[in-house]
């Protein structure tokens, strides 16, 4: 290994390393402004000087590169005197006044000075300039304190190549220079999503979080690292709490964290007053009758109540006249059991989750086509491919760090992009290709580019013959699938169609990113078939960089589908139909266990409604906001027998329940959240949960020991382990040693590293099946009455049904309930911005707002995020759903306006 010699100590250093890297890694003090591990060099402050023999120069230590024989020193008279000289300057040019500064205590300038000896600037400079700039005071969450900025650029080259935004930038010039947002706008009026990573990475106190402001120092502050409550991608946190008030302060991204490195989007940095609202259940809610309100009970009543409840039903109707939907915001410990209680204790497998409403049809689609339901490949190798697709994702506004690194990748000059959606978003901006299908058209697409690229021979024949099987069908089936055909279908251009097919085609190496604009159709299996037939096709599954990427939507959907909270398989896609895991499980549990598969979430609601379903379990879920057509889930939920929601709030489902628990949210239990890409991460306590609320595991098991289950969990590290013995593809994932790193599946035992890539050198069903899907319309399309494609999804700023965001007034005022039309329908029907607006389908009608200057969509088709109560998009979406998957159509149903 090479060798430097600093402040004459010989040290070894790795190849590519910086000065400063090789100093800091050996404990070697250099004092940095401008540099930042994630920012790199920029040699902007110099006070990373050091003196390199041979040299008469002073060398910026983080662009330097360490060199074999090299010998450097640190800290000589020259250094220290040079160093004080930009630490006094920058001290005394602008307002530098640690006592009240937000800073404070953590403040990188400040250790400068103090490790420098420097008590008070020595030079009084600039004095008009001094007080000239104001505060920014107008985002909703971030401050710019103009005065304390040190012109170091890190929040900059933070803005443009970690999270690729590109909002700020310096403007004007000499004494004049400044942070600008946009063309010198005020930060809340620029296009600046909030994201919170200028303020995370800001050395000094020029950039700050607004709410933190006075809340406490650094040092009366404690920090517990944990995860992100909201979407699938798994950021870790820093949740900064002030112990004496027992109140979340700011949340900051773990730098060392696998899937965010330190970033984080605007929910998951600022929507976190959900933890500490007034309105959290803490003590059970009952009524004995629903004409009535709540009154609070006894934990001891509560649990009693539900249990005689339980066996009453169970006696009187059988068990599989009891469901139980479990929870994607639960941990995989707590999904684990809620389906544990349901097969063992009920004696059903009628228990579903949300999952069923965003991936059912992947879990099914990619089950079938290689053996594995869930996201191939991982995070990091995001820029490993040639060629990324993203289609049906609006990703930096769903799972916002995922399109950071697309971002990423693409600006680095390490991926080309193709964004396939039909309305316009922000990743198009970074693409190379555009294009807008037709909602619904994606069998067509997909068929219409293998076309081309089997017509044309620009797929992988080697890895076809060697890894699939069922080519010829396929051949066979997207023969007719010209680009004349596929284009009248999907409205893409027939030029767009031939460019996209051999830009992907003909890529080494090209990646498919999907979400719900896939998955949520009545077509939605056949949808990720065909993607999975496209990487098939090009030989793109199991290699770095390639895959079939489903963005899983919540923060554990991936875990509850691998716990088992599906009515057909047990934890690790172990089938209830299959006689010996059966009795591997009856075995275990010591029961008898249904081997004939359960209900899912739509087929309850409906068995509901007929009467069938006699009562319902709900663990954080919220199907009056979630589920399609809510008029009719709401008469279903309204005649069932007996109801009972465990939630953190009193939720739009849990005002029709029988009986409401108090449950404990993220920020109160320790347990495994898994992340789309399959890494189990370890959720930790931050608080106790308020009042008599309880970690919903312990509900579970009051609740199953009061049944006469005999469960003696201690905590949720003991499901764990019964988890690693039953589960596969889970054996080697104990919480020891998923640590801060996290374990990917499949791990099989302790001694397993994990996997971040799946399939690679065979298929988990042996060989790839590839399967001829011919394109179906979707279940409902416009006409004379209905004449518009409404299509629902997300906002950046909310998230699922509002119950956790909408805790957040900030959030709030940046994202309110509307429907996004084009200026050409809104011209016909005479709307503005802003204008209320009537949406009606054959399911219902709601009022809200439309929102024009976005412009962002094609004619004919409206899109409404689903996050509002007061403006329930559910209420018109269609329920027809696949018929593999039973995943409702969201993503198209017809609809008509009228202004109000
Ligand atoms: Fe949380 Fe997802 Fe945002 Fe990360 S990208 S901070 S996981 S909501």
């Amino acid at each position: 290994m090479s060798k430097i010699i600093i402040n004459q100590k010989e040290i070894a250093f790795k190849e590519n390393q910086t000065i400063l890297e090789v100093a800091r890694e050996n404990d070697i003090y250099i004092p940095t402004l401008c540099y930042h591990k994630k920012t790199g060099p920029a040699s902007v402050c110099r006070l990373c000087i050091v003196e390199i023999e041979g040299s008469k120069d002073l060398h910026t230590s983080c662009s330097a590169p360490a060199k074999e024989g090299l010998v450097v020193k640190t800290n000589t008279k020259r250094i220290i005197e040079a160093r004080k000289t930009i630490v006094n300057l920058l001290l005394s040019n602008g307002n530098h006044d640690c006592l009240s500064c937000e800073a404070n205590g953590d403040c990188e300038l400040q250790d400068a000075a103090y490790n420098l000896g420097i008590e008070a600037p020595a030079f009084t400079l600039d004095s008009d300039n001094k007080h000239r700039l104001e505060k920014d005071n107008t985002a909703e969450f971030i401050v710019i304190d103009h005065k304390r900025c040190i012109k170091c650029g890190r929040c900059i080259t933070a803005d443009r190549e970690l999270v690729v935004n590109n909002v700020l930038d310096f403007g004007f010039r000499g004494k004049n220079i400044k942070v600008i947002c946009d063309n010198d706008v005020l930060m809340g009026d620029s296009s600046c999503v909030q994201c919170g990573e200028c303020s995370q990475i800001c050395p000094v106190g020029a950039i700050i979080d607004k709410r933190a402001i006075g809340k406490g120092r650094p040092w009366e502050l404690k920090k517990i690292a944990t995860l992100c409550p909201y979407c699938g991608v798994g950021c870790q946190i820093n949740v900064h709490i002030n112990e004496k008030q027992n109140k979340i302060v700011k949340i900051t991204g773990v730098e060392e964290a696998p899937c965010n490195e330190g970033m984080l989007c605007i929910k998951g940095r600022y929507g976190f007053d959900f933890v500490n609202s007034g309105e959290r259940l803490i003590k059970p809610l009952i009524r004995k009758n629903r004409d009535q309100y709540f009154t609070e009970t006894t934990w001891p009543e509560a649990i009693k109540f539900i249990s005689d409840k339980f066996k009453e039903i169970k006696s009187s109707s059988g068990p599989d006249t009891i469901g139980g939907l479990s929870s994607a915001k639960t941990t995989n410990e707590e999904n684990y059991l809620f389906q544990k209680f349901m097969r063992a204790v009920i004696g059903t497998n009628n228990v579903d989750h949300c999952a069923r409403l965003c991936h059912a049809s992947t879990v099914a689609g990619l089950a079938n086509s290689l053996g594995s339901g869930a996201m191939t490949n991982n995070i990091k190798d995001i820029d490993k491919a040639d060629v990324i697709m993203v289609i049906g994702s609006n990703t930096t506004e769903a799972h916002p760090v995922i399109g950071y690194y697309v971002k990423q990748a693409v600006r680095k000059g390490k991926s080309k992009l193709i964004v396939v959606d039909p309305k316009w978003i922000e990743l198009a901006d970074s693409a190379d290709i555009y294009v807008n299908q037709k909602c619904g058209s994606d069998v067509a697409f997909l068929n219409g580019l293998m076309h081309l690229i089997i017509k044309n021979e620009w797929f992988d024949k080697e890895y076809v013959e060697d890894r699939c099987e069922n080519f010829s069908e396929l051949k066979e089936a997207v023969k007719d699938y010209t680009q004349e055909k596929v284009s009248k279908i999907t409205k893409i251009s027939e030029e767009n169609l031939i460019k996209i097919a051999e830009l992907f085609g003909k890529a080494k190496t090209a990646s498919v990113f999907y979400s719900m604009g896939i998955t949520q159709h009545t077509t939605g299996t056949d949808n990720v078939w065909s993607i999975a037939n496209l990487q098939m096709l090009c030989g793109n599954i199991g290699k770095d960089g390639g895959g079939v990427n489903a963005l899983r939507g919540q923060a554990n959907v991936q875990g509850a589908c691998d716990m088992g909270a599906l009515p057909n398989v047990y934890p690790g896609y172990q089938k209830v139909s299959d006689s010996k895991i059966n009795e591997k499980f009856q075995k275990a549990w010591g029961v008898n266990l249904s081997d004939k598969a359960g209900l899912t979430v739509t087929e309850m609601i409906k068995g509901a409604e007929k009467g069938s379903l006699k009562a319902l379990y709900i663990m954080g879920e919220n199907p009056m906001l979630s589920d399609p057509d809510i008029n009719s889930v709401k008469k279903a939920l309204e005649k069932i027998d007996f109801m009972v929601v465990q939630d953190i709030f009193l939720t739009e489902t849990a005002m029709l329940a029988d009986i409401v628990l108090p449950a404990a949210c993220f920020a109160e239990k320790e347990g495994l959240f898994t992340n789309t890409e399959r890494r189990a991460q370890l959720l930790r306590k931050v608080f106790r949960p308020p009042g008599e609320a309880k970690e919903d595991w312990q509900i579970i098991t009051d609740l199953a020991n009061l049944m006469g289950a005999g469960w003696n969990y201690t905590s949720a590290c003991d499901i764990q382990e019964e988890i690693r013995e039953l589960t596969p593809q889970y054996g080697g994932i104990s919480w020891e040693r998923v640590g801060y790193e996290g374990l990917q599946w499949p791990c099989k035992d302790l001694e397993h590293p994990g996997t971040p890539v799946l399939h690679i050198g065979k298929f988990a069903r042996g060989k790839g099946l590839m399967k001829g899907i011919p394109y179906k319309d979707p279940d409902e399309l416009p006409d004379t009455e209905y004449p518009f494609i409404l299509s629902t999804g997300r906002v950046l700023q909310q998230f699922h049904t509002g119950t956790m965001t909408r805790k957040t007034a900030g959030l709030n005022n940046l994202a309110g309930p509307k429907v996004v039309i084009s200026e050409e329908d809104a011209l016909s029907l005479g709307l503005a911005n802003g204008d209320k607006i009537k949406v009606i389908s054959r399911r219902g009608e709601i009022e809200t707002f439309a929102s024009v200057s976005e412009a962002n969509i094609p004619k004919g088709t409206v899109f409404m995020p689903f996050h509002y109560y007061e403006a329930a998009a559910n209420i018109l979406t269609n329920p027809a759903v696949d018929p593999v998957a039973k995943i409702p159509e969201y993503k198209v149903c017809a609809v008509n306006l009228i202004k109000i």
